[in-house]
């Protein structure tokens, strides 16, 4: 059976005309007295940028703002969203107030753009006014109407309701009036998206649903759409959430990104699989970089760029000309400086909103655990057997995710290993090789953009960890070989008597090897 948003959207496409952005366009064009084009979107997505000289009038808000906003019931009236479905319900709406000319822009804003119109950024936010304040009598009689068929609640009816979970409440307040505080446990879905999102939001139709805004007037208009979608207990909360604050009820106020942050991280909050919650982590999120070389550079790069909140850099080197090749946080006129320093300007130079810790030492035994035991994940991009050993020793000891990457001549190889989970270094290979065996680190040249493959492979590990999404590479070792332009992976198993990583095996302490380098 066809859903009923389905239902309705294959309804409303028959009956409300569509427009395309080209004709629009040629209308404003033309005169522009003739049409007036209304922004349906929330307040954050018109702020981003609107068709010039649009009114800004909500979804959620239609009903209450619209006959202050559009006083000609004759008037050609466009409605557009972000693509095109919602602005069918926003004309819809519209209709049925009593609007004649109503017509739903093809593609939304989306398609403007594509299609190179020009857009504006508005000025002004969104008005700020209540819900209840200034309606018309003739709204305040409808919202009355409302109120006599849908049932309502008081906060303190339904607080022991929504407490004992036996009741589910559903924010249909924008997403930005949500992240500054809502109901502990409620769900935003907002009145803009209700039709579009609640089958899919809310898949059970038979449960208590407790719908609320902030004064308890869009949330009178959303459960009678839910009712109407069949959601036969939809109940508002009289008063919204601003009473419900009013008595001292339990609210939630989450940690937010700030609005720079969330212009930042746009990319990111459109994916459901990261969104608001998953950038809060990477940005609560600690990783350590062990070396800021050919794969520490790209690795802490890009995390910078995804808005890892603390970047810890571990390096005792100063940039010198031979390194510019390949380790792209330096730049020529950073020679001489501490690599430190350094990659702290140029992460902060692209992101000024993280945290860039700088340890300007070498790692040993000494300073391992003070080091590990600050960060979540580690990022190994060392260039040398004894760091290597250490960072693993160090990350078994502290359960630590530790993201490996080497590179040499023309290959490349990445994987995870996350002591309890997989192998670790030490599993494959229990000791480091005899130093006249390791390629001396003078020689061994690498190619310049390999170590950018793998140190990107390396941040994206490290991203997936925080987010807990994906298949990780714990326990598969991705080689990849340049020349031949080719990947491959190979399994890598856990070693049951694996000297550090063995379960129920006593940390056997830390070893100091001899560097190489040099010898
Ligand atoms: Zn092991």
């Amino acid at each position: 059976m066809a859903s009923v948003k389905d239902q309705w959207l294959k309804k409303l496409r028959d009956e409300i005309p569509e427009i395309s952005p080209e004709e629009v366009s040629k209308l404003l064009e033309s005169n522009g007295k003739d049409v007036l084009v209304v922004d349906v979107r929330e307040s954050e997505e018109y702020r981003q940028g609107s068709v010039p000289g649009a009114t800004h009038l909500p979804r959620g808000l239609l009903e209450l703002r619209a006959g202050e906003k559009l006083q000609d019931p004759k008037a050609k009236v466009v409605a557009y969203c972000a693509g095109g479905v919602r602005s069918l319900f926003a004309a819809d709406a519209l209709r049925k107030m009593g609007y004649e000319n109503v017509l739903s822009m093809a593609g939304g804003y989306t398609r403007w753009k594509q299609n190179d119109h020009p857009f504006e950024v508005p000025k002004a936010s969104a008005e700020e006014r209540a819900e209840d304040e200034g309606l018309s009598p003739k709204v305040d009689g409808e919202v009355g109407a409302l109120r006599g068929e849908t049932p309502e609640l008081s906060s303190v009816e339904a607080s022991p309701l929504v407490d004992n979970e036996s009741w589910t409440a559903v924010d249909v307040r924008e997403a930005d009036e949500y992240r500054r505080g809502h109901l502990p446990g409620s769900l935003n879905l907002p009145r803009g998206f209700l039709e579009l999102q609640a089958e899919q939001k809310l898949p059970d139709k038979e449960r208590n649903f407790l719908v609320y805004s902030s004064r308890g007037i869009r949330s009178l208009f959303a459960a009678a759409t839910l009712r109407q979608m069949g959601y036969k207990k939809a109940t508002s909360l009289a008063g919204g959430y601003l009473k419900w604050q009013e008595e001292g009820l339990a609210v939630h106020i989450p940690e937010t990104l700030t609005e720079r942050e969330r212009e930042r991280y746009m990319r990111h909050l459109s994916i459901d699989e990261v969104g608001e919650s998953g950038q809060l982590k990477l940005k609560k999120s600690r990783v350590l970089c062990i070396g800021a070389g050919g794969l520490g550079s790209p690795a802490a790069y890009y995390l910078a760029a995804a808005g890892v909140g603390t970047l810890g850099i571990v390096d005792f080197d100063v940039v010198d000309r031979t390194n510019l090749q390949r380790q792209i946080l330096h730049s020529e006129d950073q020679i001489g400086e501490l690599k430190t320093v350094s990659a702290k300007r140029t992460l902060l130079g692209l992101n000024p909103d993280i945290n860039v810790v700088t340890h300007e030492e070498r790692l040993s035994s000494e300073n391992v655990d003070a080091l590990f035991s600050r960060y979540d994940i580690i990022v190994d991009g060392c260039d040398n057997f004894p760091t290597r050993y250490l960072v693993n020793d160090g990350c078994v000891k502290h359960k630590k995710p530790n993201v490996h990457g080497s590179i040499y001549r023309f290959e490349g190889q990445v994987t995870v290993f996350w002591p309890g989970k997989g192998p670790c270094y030490r599993c494959l290979y229990p000791e480091p090789p005899p130093p006249e065996m390791a390629p001396s680190c003078a020689e061994a040249g690498v190619l310049g953009v390999l170590p950018g493959v793998i140190g990107v492979l390396e941040g994206i590990e490290a991203v997936k960890i925080i987010l807990g999404i994906g298949d990780l590479l714990t326990g598969r070792l991705l080689t990849y070989d340049a020349l031949e332009a080719r990947f491959r992976e190979l399994k890598l198993r856990r070693d049951p008597n694996c000297t550090h990583c063995a379960d129920g095996r006593e940390f056997p302490g830390y070893t100091d090897y001899d560097f190489f380098c040099g010898v």
